[in-house]
């Protein structure tokens, strides 16, 4: 039986070892952390990801703590004026097997890790940091233990120590924007404040998404601000309720409603980084996956839904043949331009969102009329499949 060895165990190590245990590899899963858990946030789902968590008989579980959204409605930060709404999970046909959900990621990462130990040949080591790599043996090193295998993934994040080491890159990029992350208990909101929607506020410089979670009892915010200025000492920082109340100063009275919520909660503000895309995603038995290769900023909400998608054509093209190396260039060759695309399209997003004055005026117009909206972007997005052999990618 083939070996592979995966570093990190998040949502893109987690789908790929759940992907090649079930394509009957022996798998082991190399985690920094002593306690596997999750940020206190939430994750959306795609059709794109959840037909193959569906394929992974994983969708009963994840139904039972996700929210389904009725659509994603865009709106004015200030007036609260609907731009564009455009259903989700309208289709009763597709929502059987690749409906829109929404997380709490905590709920996802427990799916994962339950589905991966519960499969021959599967293995979880926390307190395992990956400190080495061996491509032409496919071999990692973790605190001085040598691991061998057939197949070496790094799925360690942005940060990835394999990228490091296997490709000797530069660092990532501050994107001079930041991210106010919030979940909060609904029964703390005023009656009717959060509809059972993905709603997305858009305004000069600055967009605030909400959504709720596990089903319905949480909502989970996302507040995006451009800070060039900052120079952020940690990828996390905490900050002040003050600081939060004032990113959104002068926004429609139900953000302020929402902020005002988060008064007693702590306050974290993430710093956005990002990395261009790479050319090479494999060198002789080791590959990267997910975040490790292509950091997907969060304004399609598709990072992790291509984690997701990279381990599934992994799996499928490892399977369809013993040459390890061709089913790399073939993975690679499959999934770069999707991927490159994905984070171009995400960069792009929040220039979009964060447009001001005129350029602000006309994009309201031209979404209002029917003339701008997310439909083409997201059928690319959602439509997708990586399971089908004729797919396009
Ligand atoms: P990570 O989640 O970073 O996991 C890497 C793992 O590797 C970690 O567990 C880490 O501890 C471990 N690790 C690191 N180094 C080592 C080492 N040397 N040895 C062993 N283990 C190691 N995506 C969506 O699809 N939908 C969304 O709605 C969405 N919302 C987002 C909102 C925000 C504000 C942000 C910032 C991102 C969002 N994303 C979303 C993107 C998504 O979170 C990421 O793309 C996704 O989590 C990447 O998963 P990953 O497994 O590749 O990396």
């Amino acid at each position: 039986m083939p070996r592979a060895l995966i570093a990190g165990a998040g949502i893109g190590g987690l789908s790929c070892g759940i992907a090649l245990a079930r394509a009957g590899w022996q798998v082991q899963i190399f985690e920094q952390a002593a306690n596997l858990s999750e940020i206190g946030a939430g994750v959306q789902l795609g059709p794109n990801a959840t037909r193959i968590l569906d394929h992974w008989k994983l969708l009963p579980a994840l139904r039972q703590s996700a929210f389904k959204p009725a659509a994603l409605c865009a709106r004015d930060w200030r007036s609260g004026q609907v731009l564009n709404r455009s259903p989700l999970n309208a289709d009763p046909a597709a929502d059987g097997g690749s409906p829109y959900l929404q997380l709490h990621r905590a709920d996802l990462q427990a799916v994962l890790r339950s589905a991966l130990e519960s499969l021959a040949g599967a293995q979880l080591l926390l307190d395992h940091p990956v400190d080495g790599v061996d491509p032409d043996t496919a071999s990692l090193s973790c605190g001085g233990r040598i691991f061998r295998g057939d197949l070496v993934v790094g799925a360690d994040g942005i940060r990835s120590t394999l990228r490091h080491l296997l490709f000797s890159d530069s660092a990532t990029r501050y994107t001079g924007q930041s991210a106010w992350r919030l979940m909060l208990p609904a029964n703390r909101l005023p009656a009717g404040l959060i509809p059972p929607e993905t709603s997305l506020w858009m305004g000069p410089g600055r967009h605030l998404v909400h959504y709720y979670v596990r089903g319905g009892q949480l909502v989970n915010v996302v507040g995006v601000v451009e800070q060039p200025d900052w120079t952020p000492a940690n990828w996390v920082e905490a900050a002040d309720f003050a600081e939060l109340q004032a990113d959104f100063r002068g926004a429609h009275p139900d953000i302020q409603a929402l902020i005002a919520a988060a008064e007693s909660l702590p306050c974290y503000r993430w710093a956005l980084h990002d990395r261009a895309p790479m050319p090479q995603w494999y060198r002789a038995r080791a590959l990267l996956l997910g975040d490790a290769c292509h950091p997907t900023l969060p304004f399609l909400a598709q990072g992790a839904a291509m984690a997701i998608e990279d381990a599934a054509v992994l799996a499928g093209e490892l399977a369809r043949s013993a040459d390890i190396e061709a089913a790399l260039q073939r993975y690679q060759e499959r999934r770069q331009p999707r991927t490159r695309w994905v984070q171009q399209a995400s960069r792009r997003n929040a220039r979009i969102f964060h447009l001001r004055g005129v350029a602000a005026g006309l994009r309201n117009w031209t979404m209002r009329h029917g003339l701008a909206g997310p439909g083409r972007l997201t059928r690319r997005l959602y439509e997708h499949d990586v399971l089908h052999p004729g797919a396009r990618d």
